[in-house]
């Protein structure tokens, strides 16, 4: 008997080698023992062109009618790209379109397997990165000084009415930026940071220089502290988890002393930055989860890294490849245990379970793909194909069922 599922997942395919890990991972892993009920949109980039990118809009307003999507990785393409595939036009990237739809935060954790250690030994849990992902320095605008004289920022509101404060006075020539952020945006993200905390029981860390920036970083410390107050502390009191506010470079002592197992929203900046090195630092960005959560609840599930085109351009020419698909199964995995969640399907959600410890074990007896094999601590690693080491991850699955 295979496991039933009631609400159908928004199911997003994508290119190149994860598309065809997309494929193994359905054939092998999910129906052979789930009873799967998807809504299917080809995001391919062959298709978003034949529809004119509808079809990236169509599965987007798909997300937002079942609430959970899985998203293989795409081509966002270039010029490059719009000369090999004959392009109509150079479409925007599916995860900005995806992104502008749902208004939501991103949030990337780390895959932990044993044999795969940490650069920070203390670490023994996952940290989540939550990053906000609209405007400071990524919507400035700049302006280069030539030689003395004044900048200053004028606000200027409908009605005609001005506020002016001086930025500084030259002696000479020198550098100055404006940057923005928007209540709305930050509001969003403060709560699509709250309701993922309480999602996986774990607490929230924010951080800012509000000591430094006492109107601009003041004001995310305030909106985040306002609308926890106000609607989620009981929430939170009743998980037995806390949100934490303290100053950006405390927060990067404290995490490095940490053990992990916890969420930390960063503005954009330190989002970017401290995002790459979690990542590093944890192994391969084939071992990360990445979800987009939206402030209304809604969940898209995907891999953190591409398409993997190098590998693909092998496996066209009939070549071995060895392709490391955790992390598109662990985008799977995590679909099926929010669908379950919502919609009561225990099994649903232990299905999801044993699927990821199936692949966490299998790694763990030593069987691996090629990116692994190369940075495990694990004596004599057995280096697999992409389609054995998937086949390897069933053989486990079906005793862990
Ligand atoms: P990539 O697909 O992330 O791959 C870069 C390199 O990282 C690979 O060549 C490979 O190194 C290694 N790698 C990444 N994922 C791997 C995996 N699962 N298993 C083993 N090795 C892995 O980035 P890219 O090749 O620069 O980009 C390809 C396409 O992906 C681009 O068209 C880009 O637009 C798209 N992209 C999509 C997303 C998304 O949809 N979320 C994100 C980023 C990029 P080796 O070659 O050394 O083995
Ligand atoms: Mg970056």
């Amino acid at each position: 008997m295979k496991i039933e599922m009631k609400t159908p997942l928004v199911e997003m395919d994508g290119d190149e080698m994860t598309r065809i890990l997309w494929q193994m991972i359905k054939d092998e892993l999910i129906l052979p023992f789930v009873d799967l009920k998807t809504e299917y949109y080809d995001l391919g980039l062959k298709h978003r062109d034949d529809t004119d990118d509808q079809v990236t809009v169509d599965a987007s307003e798909a997300t937002k009618k079942y609430g959970v999507a899985v998203k293989c990785a795409t081509i966002t393409p270039n010029a490059a790209r719009v000369e090999e595939y004959g392009l109509k036009e150079m479409w925007k990237s599916p995860n900005g379109t995806i992104r502008a739809i749902l208004d939501g935060t991103v949030f990337r954790a780390p895959i932990i397997v044993k044999g795969i250690v940490p650069a920070v030994s203390g670490w023994k849990k996952p940290i989540t990165i939550a990053r906000h992902a609209y405007g400071d320095v990524y919507k400035a605008s700049e302006m280069k000084i030539d030689g003395p004289g004044k900048v200053e920022l004028v606000y200027t509101a409908e009605d005609g009415s001005e506020k002016r404060v001086l930025v500084h006075k030259f002696d000479g020539p020198g550098v100055v930026q404006g940057q923005h952020n928007l209540t709305a945006s930050i509001e969003s993200f403060a709560r699509s940071c709250f309701e993922f905390a309480l999602d996986r029981k774990e607490s929230l860390w924010f951080a800012t220089k509000d000591t430094i920036s006492k109107q601009y970083d003041h004001t995310f410390k305030d909106v985040f502290q306002e609308i926890f107050d106000a609607e989620y502390k009981e929430k939170f009191d009743a998980a037995g988890i806390e949100y934490f506010y303290t100053l950006i470079d405390d927060a990067v002592a404290r995490v490095m002393k940490s053990e992990g197992g916890f969420i930390w929203a960063c503005k954009n900046y330190d989002g970017d930055v401290m995002s790459d090195m979690l990542s590093s630092a944890f192994g391969s960005l084939a071992m990360m989860t990445s979800v987009l959560v939206s402030p209304k609840g809604y969940f898209e599930y995907e891999a953190a890294h591409g398409t993997v085109q190098r590998h693909y351009y092998k496996h066209l020419k009939g070549e071995e490849t060895s392709t490391n698909s955790v992390a598109t199964i662990f985008a799977w995995s995590g679909a099926f245990r929010k669908r379950g969640q919502l919609d009561g399907l225990p099994e649903l959600v232990r299905y999801a379970d044993a699927l990821e410890k199936a692949t966490i074990d299998t790694i763990e007896s030593g069987k691996m793909t090629g990116d692994l094999a190369r940075i495990t601590t694990l004596e004599n690693p057995q280096t697999l194909s992409s389609r054995d080491f998937i086949l390897a991850i069933k053989e486990n699955l079906e005793k862990v069922l």
